[in-house]
C-alpha cells in the first residue's frame, strides 16, 4: 500500500482563490487572513487531491510522499 501523501501550500503564490477548498473541502480551508491550509491530507482520496493541485491557479499545492515531492501529474 502506498504511504499517505502529504500536502503543502507556498503561501508565498497561494492568493486564496478556494479552488481546493471547493475541490477537496475536507483538506483545504480558507485561513482568516486569506491563505489556503491543510486540516486533513488523508480527508481526500489521491486522485481529488491531484485536481485540487492541479487546480490551484498559481501552482501553489505540493503533494509529497515521504518526503519526496511527486512531480503534477505523475499517476501512481
Ligand atoms: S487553489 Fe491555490 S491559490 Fe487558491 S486558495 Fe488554494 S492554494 Fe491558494
Amino acid at each position: 500500500m502506498n504511504e499517505p501523501l502529504d500536502v503543502k501550500i507556498d503561501w508565498d503564490r497561494c492568493m486564496g482563490s478556494g479552488n481546493c477548498v471547493f475541490w477537496a473541502p475536507q483538506t483545504f480551508d480558507l485561513s482568516e487572513d486569506g491563505h489556503a491550509v491543510v486540516i486533513d491530507a488523508s480527508a481526500t482520496d489521491e486522485e481529488r487531491l491531484r485536481i485540487a493541485a492541479e487546480g490551484c491557479p498559481v501552482g501553489a499545492i505540493s503533494l509529497w510522499r515521504g518526503g519526496v515531492e511527486l512531480p503534477a501529474g505523475e499517476e501512481s
